[in-house]
């Protein structure tokens, strides 16, 4: 077999998902999930040939959770050492401005990650406590961090910068970050290539759509804008997230309803967007409850598509001119509804959707505009594992 299998980690704070990729013909050899990290009992399944393997042990922590998925490649298959796994790489959401490229995990690296912690709170901890434990069960291959932020390290000034007092600002690295820029980056390479053309020939506006959502305006390969900033929180609705709000809001719930900043931190994060306008996240629950007439789901869809219809417009007036418009993540690469809600209200500024081609089945990247449309709109199914194994692969000099 090829030597240049990679294992992508992908930890959360009780979780850790991972696959084992060829980041060269894209095979996924195997994937799976451990959850319930800690909890009394947890959950892992290992997906390898189209079988399902699942148990239920205890994990107690995140070194236990790196050697139960070193078992699962020992019962099911692959045999990880005949796979010959190059590197491992690990999905790190906050890199700050101190990383702007995949890079090797050194002592060095751990500890800027975790320097980095106060600004991804939710984050940072649970990967690196991933590479710590992984770096001990796999201690005979190179370890690379891949960054969210890192796409986005290259943004104008004038795009980065929040408009407070700039030594405050200073004196705690507040600027907007950016995150998701490994679908960003992926999706916009993924959208050229579709076109027979090189990023650096294209204006693009990407919409990752899932749980998490942003968007971001790219010209000639080059982010300029982002919709989510210091942290994920900032931008489009999510599913339980609720993007932008005025920053008087803090102030004005402290006050009147007597919440902590933790009260409003969580209810911002986990009870907001979807969650808090309908009282379900999932996109598709949404539209079941939109198609039997619930009002609350109704607004959730027009706040929640109001939202992309603005970034949509605002990034088109700062990049002039807009080639592509690419749709993906769970919403975007599966509602068609919502790219059609999306779309037409866009077609004024020259995003004209073909309907039939937006409700067809489709199998990779997909336009969904009509031919003569200005600006052509696409469907990008994103891969941020496959992503994630072809930097990791340059990581480490291929
Ligand atoms: P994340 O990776 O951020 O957890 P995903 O990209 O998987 O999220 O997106 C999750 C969202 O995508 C959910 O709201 C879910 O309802 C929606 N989604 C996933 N599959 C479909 C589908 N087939 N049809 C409609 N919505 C879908």
């Amino acid at each position: 077999m090829s030597d240049s299998m990679i294992l992508v980690i992908n930890c959360g704070s009780s979780s850790v998902k991972y696959q084992l990729i060829n980041p060269v013909s894209e095979a996924v050899l195997a994937k799976g999930t451990v959850e319930r990290i800690g909890e009394p009992s947890g959950i892992v399944t290992h997906s390898v040939d189209d079988a399902d393997y699942t148990s239920e042990p205890v994990i107690a922590d995140h070194q236990r959770a790196l050697m139960l998925i070193d078992e699962a490649f020992d019962a099911h298959g692959p045999d990880l050492s005949a796979a010959g796994v190059r590197a491992v790489g690990h999905r790190v959401v906050h890199g700050g401005d101190k990383f702007s490229a995949p890079t090797v995990i050194d002592e060095a690296v751990e500890s800027a990650i975790d320097a980095l912690s106060p600004l991804a709170p939710l984050h940072n901890p649970g990967a690196l406590m991933g590479i710590r434990a992984a770096r001990e069960v796999h201690a005979d291959v190179p370890h690379v961090a891949v960054f969210d932020t890192a796409f986005f390290a290259d943004l104008p000034e004038a795009a980065y910068t929040y408009a407070i007092d700039s030594d405050l600002a200073k004196a705690h690295d507040i600027r907007r970050y950016g995150f998701h820029g490994t679908s960003h980056e992926y999706v916009s390479e993924m959208a050229a290539q579709a076109l027979g053309k090189n990023t650096e020939e294209l204006n693009q506006i990407v919409l990752h759509l899932g749980n998490g959502a942003s968007a971001s305006a790219i010209q000639a390969g080059r982010a300029i804008d982002t919709s989510m900033g210091l942290t994920p929180l900032e931008g489009l609705v999510m599913g339980t997230r609720s993007g932008d709000v005025d920053p008087s809001l803090h102030r004005y719930l402290g006050d009147q309803a007597g919440m902590s900043l933790d009260d409003i931190d969580a209810m911002l994060n986990k009870r907001s967007g979807l969650l808090g306008l309908s009282g379900v996240n999932d996109f598709r629950a949404l539209m079941e409850r939109r198609a039997g007439g619930d009002a609350a789901a109704e607004l959730a869809f027009e706040v929640y598509a109001r939202r992309i219809q603005k970034y949509v417009g605002g990034y088109l007036a700062l990049l002039g001119r807009v080639d592509v418009l690419s749709f993906t993540a769970g919403v975007g690469e599966h509602n068609a509804g919502l790219r059609e809600r999306v779309v037409s209200s866009l077609e004024p500024l020259g995003f004209v959707l073909d309907a039939a081609r937006n409700t067809a089945n489709r199998h990779g990247v997909s336009v969904i505009s009509t031919d003569s449309s200005p600006t052509c709109v696409l469907v990008v199914p994103t891969n941020e594992e496959l992503a994630i194994a072809r930097a990791t692969l340059t990581a480490v000099g291929g």
